[in-house]
Parts: C-alpha cells; structure tokens; sequence
C-alpha cells in the first residue's frame, strides 16, 4: 500500500509547461503545434486569471503604432524585443487572435482590442483550441522547486505531486494581484538553484503623496482628465485619478518606471502636472487678472477658468493662501503644479512588475544555462514596458520563444514526440 505522506510521481516524455497565463498558455500551442506532448500546470482552479482581469475595463491586446515606435516601450530590452517582435508582433497577435474566431479593432488612441473588449471569449476558444491539440491542463498544481531527485514538486488537492520531464517552461507571471496566481515565490525557487533574479518592483503603478484626510475624503476616485503630468524632460497627456493616499492612472503609469526609480534613488519624485494643457501660462494669466470684486475665490476661479472640482481642490490641497491668491503665481502653478511623491504604492497593486530572470542567465530560446532544458518566459523576465497593449503582447513573444525553444531541445534529444506520453 502506498504511504499516503509519499508524493504521487508522474513521468512525462514531453514538456511541462508551469503557469497559465497568456506566456504559458502561447509556449503549450507552440510545443503541441510542433507534434510535443505538453502538461500544463497551474496554482489556480483555472487558467488565465489575470488575463480575465486584464479584459475588465477592455483587453488592450496590442498597439497599432509602426514597430519603429513599438519597440522602444521596452526601454533597456528594446534590442532584444526588436528580435521577439520580428518573429510574432503586434499584427501576427491580431491574426493568431482573428484565427481563434476574434476580431480586433484599434481604438481611438491606436491601442487594440478584441471586438467585444472581453478575454473570456479569447480565453474561452484559445483552451479548446489547446484542448483539441491534446494539452492537459492540470488546475490547482501550486509549483514548489524541485525534489532532491530533480523532479517538479506540486502541491495539489490530493497531496504531494511530483513530475519528470525532459523540458519545462516556467511562465509564473511577475509578483502583483498575487491573488490571481502570480505570487512571486518562484524568485526564491530557482535562488535556491543558483539563479538571482534582479529584484522584483512595482510597474505601472500608482503613487503615495499623502493627502489631509479632508482632500482625500472628498476627492479619492476622482479623474483630471485630459492634464499633461511630466518627470525628467518627459511630459505624458492623459488621465490622473485621485486616490485615499495619491494618484494612479494612464498618465502616472506611463512615466511610472522614473518616477519608481527616482524614488529609489533620492526618496522623493516630484512631478509636474499641467491641469489646462491646451491654454498658454499667458492666458490663464489674462483669465485670472480679470476684477474678481466681491466673489469668493472658488467663485472667481470657477467662473473664469475651465477647472473641475478635483483640479480646484488639488490646488486648494498643495499651494499656500498667498499663491492662491497672487494671479502670477497662481497661473504658474496650474500650468506646472509640482507633485511630490513619496512611494509607490504597493507591489500587490501594481498592473505589472519590473525586474526578474535576467536575459543575461539566458541563451537565446530563453532557456536557462545553468539550468538545461529549463526555459522561461512572460512577466517573470526581467523586462518592463508601460500599459498600451505591451505586456501582453510582450508575454506572447516570449512565450512563443521560450515554446518553441524547448520543443527544438526536445526535438535535438529526440524526445518528447510520442502521442502516447503521459499526460
Ligand atoms: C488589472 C490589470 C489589467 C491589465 N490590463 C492589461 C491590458 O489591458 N493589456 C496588457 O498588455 N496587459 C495588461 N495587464 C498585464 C498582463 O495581464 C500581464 O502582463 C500578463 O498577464 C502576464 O502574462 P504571464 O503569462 O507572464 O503571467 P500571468 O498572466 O500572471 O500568468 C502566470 C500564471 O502562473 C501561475 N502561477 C504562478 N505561480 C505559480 C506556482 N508557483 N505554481 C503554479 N502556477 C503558478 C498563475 O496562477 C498564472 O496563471 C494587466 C494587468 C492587470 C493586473
């Protein structure tokens, strides 16, 4: 009788891949595509949680920007990217995705969504389509490293599960919504096995200026839409939401990896925002010299300048009465009102993280050197880019890479082609 504390063991002759997010769900058809056996395994009851999540407020699948401007979102990666993008970019991703039976659209700012905005439909065909070319998706396999004996540890329902296989990809996600599935233990793991990633931080994220208690009570949650926020000589047009403790939004994420590191750096970052970006500082002068007579300054301000509530309450928040009420200054602090921020906020909300496997531990099939037939891929790689349709499509280049790299190993060992492997 077996001991009920001894782990099941499973011999696989094909992959595994570990993690079922758009990474590893794109290195399985890739490995099944060329013939593999592939078990996916996956902490959580279903695959794909954060790209189910990611389709809430309408999945940014893509950009439609000319790859001259794509691929410098990568920042320090963006050599490497121009290679991944060559192979499957932005246009292929729509075409994979309109062969899943799913239109795209550009919206008005060039970003691209599904028709419909959601995932589920995507999510939904994409696992029949993997279903159909044989992949076994096993849910709630929490992976823990490896056994002494060098097979995959999982803990799963029914205890203790260990798995042998030739090639596995490791597409763990980065380290924010860790309740999604993505929790970053993953960093430890493969320390324990000689592979430091670089350290783990906040992306695309928001940030902590600590407002009075009567500014956040009043104005969390609310948008200054259409305002230019700049940091270092870069100046981003978009939204800015107020939060209980600072701000967050398309603007701040997109200039968030300088802000985060400046923040690092020197303790503090200190923003600008412009709250009305198409007038000229001379005419919100001309507007605020006006004869303000009897009226209250809220009164006066409102009635000669197109400021929202939360763009008038900002400035109530962070200048003193005399700049308030000195039209100079005043019209120079709309026009550049300084931000000082603190923190980010924390890893756990952050859309995405930044640092990870180091490109350098890697050949160029992303598999690791000290670590043969062991390949890795998506948001678990030390690379970042801003929302706007980069994450994604970056997780599927690298997916596709890591994919295809591990079924060429296989193919070189002459392994893993059998449609009898275990599953
Ligand atoms: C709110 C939100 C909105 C977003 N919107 C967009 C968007 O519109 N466009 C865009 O480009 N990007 C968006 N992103 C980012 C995008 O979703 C991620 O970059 C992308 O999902 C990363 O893919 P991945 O496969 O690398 O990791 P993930 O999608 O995180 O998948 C990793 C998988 O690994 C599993 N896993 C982790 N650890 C273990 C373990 N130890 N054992 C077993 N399984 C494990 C997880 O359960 C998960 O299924 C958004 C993110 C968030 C949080």
């Amino acid at each position: 009788m077996k001991d009920p504390a001894s782990p099941v063991v499973r011999v696989h002759s094909g992959a595994v891949v570990i993690g079922g997010g758009p990474a590893g769900l794109m290195a399985a058809e890739m490995l099944a595509e060329r013939g593999v056996a592939v078990s996916l395994y996956d902490a959580m009851p279903s695959p794909g949680r954060k790209f189910l999540l990611a389709g809430k407020g309408g999945l940014n699948l893509t950009h439609s920007e000319a790859l001259g401007s794509f691929i410098p979102r990568y920042g320090a990666r963006a050599g490497l990217f121009q290679s991944l993008l060559a192979e499957f970019g932005p246009n292929d991703l729509r075409h994979w995705a309109r062969e899943l039976g799913i239109d795209t659209f550009v919206g008005s700012s060039g970003r691209v969504f599904p028709e419909g905005m959601k995932s589920a439909p995507l999510l939904r065909a994409w696992l029949r389509r993997l279903k159909s070319m044989g992949v076994a998706i096993n849910a709630r396999h929490y992976w823990r490293g490896w056994s002494e004996a060098g097979r995959l540890r999982f803990h799963s329902p029914a205890g203790m599960v260990e798995v042998e296989a030739p090639a596995v990809v490791l597409a763990l996600g980065g380290a924010s919504w860790p309740r999604l599935g993505s929790d970053g233990s993953w960093v430890d793991l493969l320390a324990g096995r000689g592979v430091a990633a670089a350290p783990i931080r906040p992306a695309n994220c928001g940030f902590d200026l600590g407002w009075s208690h009567r500014f956040a009570g009043r104005f969390a949650g609310q948008r200054l839409e259409t305002v230019e926020l700049s940091f270092n000589g870069v100046t981003v047009r978009g939204e800015v939401t107020l939060t209980e403790t600072g701000i967050e939004g398309g603007a701040v994420y997109a200039l968030s990896a300088g802000l985060r590191d400046a923040i690092a750096e020197s303790g503090i970052a200190m923003a600008t925002l412009d709250l009305m970006p198409d007038w000229p500082e001379a005419r919100v002068l001309e507007a605020l010299s006006r004869p303000r007579g009897s009226r209250s300054l809220s009164t006066f301000l409102k009635r000669v300048l197109p400021l929202s509530p939360p763009a008038l309450g900002l400035l109530r928040e962070l200048l003193p009465r005399d700049v308030m009420d000195n039209p100079v200054l005043l019209a120079a602090e709309i026009k550049a009102l300084p931000l000082p921020l603190l923190q980010t906020r924390p890893l756990a909300e952050a859309i995405s993280t930044a640092g990870g496997i180091r490109f350098e531990d890697l050949d160029e099939h992303l598999m690791l050197k000290t670590l043969p037939g062991v390949f890795v891929a998506g948001e678990m790689l030390d690379w970042e880019a801003p929302t706007g349709g980069y994450l994604l499509t970056g997780s599927f280049a690298t997916g596709r890479r890591a994919g295809l790299g591990a079924a060429e190993w296989l193919a070189a060992a002459g392994e893993g082609i059998s449609p009898s492997s275990c599953r």
